[in-house]
C-alpha cells in the first residue's frame, strides 16, 4: 500500500494565529478566567487540550461575569463587541483577518447600494457575524441553485465563506447572472482554502481512497471530502485515527490523506501510522 499526503493539508495560518493569541492570553493572565467565545478552532482535540490548560469555551458572555474573552477565527457581529465590553470584559480579538476581509467587503457593497448576497452556511458563524457587520440585511444562499427560490433585485454585491467550494463559486455565477442586471462579486474565498482545495484534487485523481482528517462540523474539511468525491475517489471523513476502518482501505494499493486547515499535524500522522500498521508500506 502506498500512502501520499496532499502538498498543503492541516493547519493554515489564520488558525495558528488564533492558536498563538490563545496562549500568550492564557500566559499573560495567570489565575485569571480566560474564555474563547465558542470552540476557537473546529477540531474537538484542539479544544480539549485547551480546556485542560485552563482556557474553556462558553457558548454565550453571559456564562461569564469577568476576565478575558477570546473572539475566535470566524468573528462574531459588532453587538458581541459590544456586549461584552458594556459587560466589562476583556477582549481579545483572535478574528482571521481574511475573514476580516470577507466583513468588510459585505459593508462595503451594502454602503455601494448593492444588495448583500453571501455565498454560505446560513448556520455558520462566519456568515452569521459577516451578516452583522453589513447592518443586519443580506441574503445568504447555501447552495448555487437555491438562487432559483428566492426574490432578488437587480443589483446584487457577492462575498464568499473563506471555506467555500471554488467550483460551487462558479455554479452560483451561472445561476445569478440571467436573474441581475449588475452582479458584483468579492471572491473572499481564502488562499489556504483554495490550496488545500487544489491539493486534495490533484491527490484524488491519484488515488483511490482518501482519507480526510478535521472536525465534523468543521466546513473546509467536508468540502475537502466533496472536492476529493468530485474528482472520482472514495473519500472517508474521520476526526482521528480511531475511526480508521480497515476494511475501507483492504486490498488498496494507493491511498491519499488530507486534512482541514484546523487540523494539527500530529493527527495527521497518527492515521498515517494506523494505515501502515494495517498495511505495511510498499
Ligand atoms: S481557513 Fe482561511 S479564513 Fe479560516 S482561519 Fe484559515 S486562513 Fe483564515
Amino acid at each position: 500500500m502506498k500512502i501520499r499526503k496532499a502538498i498543503h493539508a492541516g493547519y493554515c495560518w489564520g488558525v495558528e494565529r488564533a492558536l498563538d493569541i490563545v496562549t500568550d492570553t492564557a500566559a499573560a493572565h495567570p489565575g485569571e478566567t480566560v474564555r474563547t467565545l465558542g470552540p476557537i478552532i473546529h477540531n474537538p482535540h484542539v479544544v480539549q487540550s485547551l480546556e485542560e490548560k485552563g482556557v474553556q469555551s462558553v457558548n454565550d458572555l453571559d456564562e461569564m461575569g469577568s476576565g478575558t474573552v477570546i473572539i475566535r477565527t470566524h468573528g462574531v457581529p459588532p453587538e458581541t463587541y459590544e456586549h461584552a465590553k458594556a459587560k466589562g470584559l476583556n477582549v481579545v480579538d483572535a478574528t482571521c483577518p481574511l475573514v476580516t476581509l470577507v466583513q468588510n467587503k459585505a459593508k462595503q457593497l451594502v454602503q455601494e447600494g448593492y444588495h448583500l448576497v453571501i455565498f454560505g452556511n446560513p448556520r455558520h458563524p462566519e456568515v452569521i457575524g459577516t451578516i452583522g457587520h453589513a447592518g443586519g440585511k443580506a441574503t445568504v444562499i447555501e447552495h448555487p441553485e437555491d438562487v432559483e427560490k428566492v426574490h432578488l433585485p437587480k443589483r446584487v454585491g457577492v462575498v464568499v465563506q473563506t471555506t467555500q467550494e471554488t467550483e460551487l463559486l462558479a455554479a452560483l455565477l451561472a445561476h445569478l447572472a440571467p436573474r441581475c442586471k449588475e452582479v458584483k462579486i468579492f471572491n473572499t474565498i481564502c488562499n489556504p482554502t483554495i490550496e488545500r482545495q487544489e491539493a486534495a484534487r490533484e491527490l484524488a485523481r491519484d488515488v483511490q481512497v482518501v482519507i480526510v482528517v478535521g472536525g465534523k462540523n468543521s466546513s473546509n474539511t467536508r468540502h475537502l471530502a466533496e472536492v476529493c468525491r468530485e474528482e472520482g475517489a472514495t473519500a472517508y471523513h474521520i476526526e482521528d485515527a480511531t475511526e480508521l476502518d480497515p476494511q475501507w482501505v483492504k486490498g488498496i494499493e494507493n491511498i491519499g490523506i488530507t486534512a482541514g486547515a484546523s487540523t494539527p499535524g500530529w493527527l495527521m500522522d497518527q492515521v498515517v501510522e494506523r494505515l501502515e500498521k494495517i498495511e505495511p508500506a510498499v
